[in-house]
């Protein structure tokens, strides 16, 4: 490389803290200001310009500008900033910029395919410049976040959680590969927009969409054979049964449905130790009956047969409402195949709150996406049937939440467990501080990613999420439990995925899916590859 191309290149440049002799070795003597400073001195002034930017969206723009730039610094402000740059690197900002990627992309970092490309999909893979690639996120934008579809515009989810991949389990930068499909948008505004990035045309169902995500499977083994694949932000008539079809054609697993899952099983493991009761005798009543919902209800009745229960009694301890009501045997319409499990002969019911009177559950869960739908009296009710209520409200972003953390403490009389999907602030109660956790999926799958990339796993299996589950919920301590924060603090992010990745390479080597053979000290041998955000000395 001339020093120009140092310079250029984010996973090598380090800026003003190239060194004297560096800026003779490489030629670059000139090309910078003549002041030499650290690394922690560049973090500082980086960590200031952050802060004085005026809103989320332009500390968005100047990070994405900086994983550009300088990727060593980039990563060293968001792990030693983490609980303050993962709302600007990821939710809730990120959704704010998908809705700007056409005005805000400053320069290509992942790759688009698009149905124009069909046919051609594997040759278009080898323009990528990095031929090892091991980890790619995709997503088609039909259901990014709560905003539901944005075509092309969504390639912000599979950069941004492919930078959480490397700031919380160290995967290395130059192994992840962001990729959108084009596969066109339902989304009227887009496709008469001038400005719209992406074809401008109805989705493509079908048997031609399957065709396509057949090729590009097709692709991406051929060219990557390595590669480990997220499924992304799919719409729930395709995301089930492109898991299905795919999960044992390469390694890939979809966060939606089964990060979502780990974590929210996590912190009802997390609760347990509140309510000093186990998983068999829990009775969960879920709001939403999508990709997250049944995705928790599966990893619950998998925990729950691991703890005795048989398949059959641990399904009938799921329940579910869903934007018509009751999920029960005759309830009249058509279910989706990913219900059917937890539709039981049953009486229909037509609402949540005459639900949970009657159902009497443990734990209410709140994966609608519908905001202010855990009322008073649902709280109430749920506070008079549990001495500690479960109340999760994952729905995100936080303007989406079922019921705020407040709400439900105030609700229940300072006695519910509260988790959700967006953070809230700690809450006081009668002079007793409540902190509440946040049921977020970087506590998983970044530590499940890097577990099956080190074991080098030919599957992702759900025994993998409930392992990883189980040990997210093991690293709640003392502490945390003092505040009823049923997750540690996302300070620790790094030693849970590292905890998550070890125990998800055990499982990969146990059941014979590794590929490679264990090494001695698994724990050492995961360590020693975690990517850390250091300069090099060139010498
Ligand atoms: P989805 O579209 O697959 O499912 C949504 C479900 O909610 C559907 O069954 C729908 O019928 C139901 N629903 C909608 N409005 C309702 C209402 N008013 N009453 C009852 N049911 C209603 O979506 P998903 O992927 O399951 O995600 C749902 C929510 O969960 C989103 O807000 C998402 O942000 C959140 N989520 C949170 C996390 C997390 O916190 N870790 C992870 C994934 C998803």
């Amino acid at each position: 490389m001339t020093g120009h191309d140092v310079l250029t290149n984010p996973l090598v440049n380090k800026g003003t803290a190239f060194t004297e002799w560096e800026r003779d070795l490489l030629g670059i003597r000139g090309l910078l200001p003549p002041r030499v400073f650290t690394l922690e001195e560049q973090l500082q002034r980086t960590l200031h310009s952050v802060r004085g930017k005026s809103s989320n969206l332009e500390r968005y723009i100047y990070l994405t500008t900086l994983q550009n730039r300088n990727e060593t610094l980039f990563y060293r402000l968001v792990t030693d900033h983490i609980e303050e740059m993962v709302p600007l690197i990821y939710t809730p900002t990120v959704g704010e910029a998908c809705l700007q990627y056409g005005s805000i992309y400053r320069r290509p970092r992942g790759m688009f395919i698009s149905l124009r490309e069909r046919g051609k999909i594997a040759e278009m893979l080898r323009h990528w410049p990095v031929k090892g690639v091991r980890l790619i996120v995709v997503t088609d934008g039909e259901r990014i976040l709560g905003l539901g579809d944005l075509g092309a515009l969504g390639m912000g989810i599979p950069v941004g959680k492919l930078s959480l991949y490397t700031a919380c389990a160290g995967v290395h930068p130059s192994y992840c590969l962001p990729i959108t499909l084009d596969v066109g948008t339902e989304n009227a505004s887009l496709q008469t927009g001038s400005a719209y990035i992406g074809l401008k045309q109805p989705r493509t169902r079908g048997a031609d969409y399957d065709a396509f995500i057949a090729e590009f499977v097709a692709a991406v083994k051929t060219i990557f054979p390595q590669a480990l694949m997220q499924w992304e932000d799919f719409g729930n008539t395709n995301a089930f049964r492109l898991l299905e079809n795919y999960r044992r054609v390469l390694p890939s697993f979809n966060d939606d449905i089964q990060g979502t899952a780990a974590v929210a099983l996590a912190g009802v493991l997390g609760a347990l130790q509140l309510t000093c009761s186990t998983l068999p005798e829990q009775k969960l009543l879920f709001l939403g009956a999508g990709e997250a919902g049944t995705g928790i209800a599966d990893l619950y009745v998998a925990a729950a047969q691991a703890a005795g229960l048989t398949a059959a009694e641990a399904r009938a301890r799921c329940w579910f409402v869903d934007s018509k009501g009751l999920v029960v045997k005759n309830r009249g319409d058509l279910l989706a195949h990913h219900k059917l499990p937890y539709a039981h002969e049953h009486p229909f019911i037509a609402t949540l709150e005459e639900a949970v009177r009657v159902l009497q559950p443990t734990a209410l869960i709140g994966v609608s996406g519908t905001p202010t739908t855990f009322t008073q009296p649902i709280v109430a009710a749920m506070a008079k049937f549990n001495p500690r209520p479960i109340i999760f409200a994952l729905s995100n972003p936080t303007s989406k939440a079922e019921c705020t953390a407040a709400q439900a403490y105030t609700w229940s009389e300072g006695r519910a467990i509260f988790a959700s999907g967006s953070p809230f602030a700690p809450f006081e109660l009668n002079g007793r501080v409540h902190v509440s956790g946040q049921g977020n999926n970087i506590y998983i799958f970044p530590g499940v990613g890097l577990g099956a990339l080190v074991s080098q796993a030919r599957e992702v299996t759900d025994e993998m999420f409930l392992v990883a589950a189980q040990t997210l919920a093991s690293l709640v301590g003392p502490d945390d439990l003092s505040v009823g924060r049923v997750y540690p603090s996302l300070t620790k992010v790094r030693e849970v995925s590292l905890r998550i990745a070890v125990a998800v390479a055990e499982t990969a080597y146990r059941t014979g899916l590794a590929m490679r053979p264990r090494p001695t000290d698994v724990v050492e041998d995961i360590r020693s590859r975690m990517f850390q955000p250091v300069y090099r000395e060139y010498t």
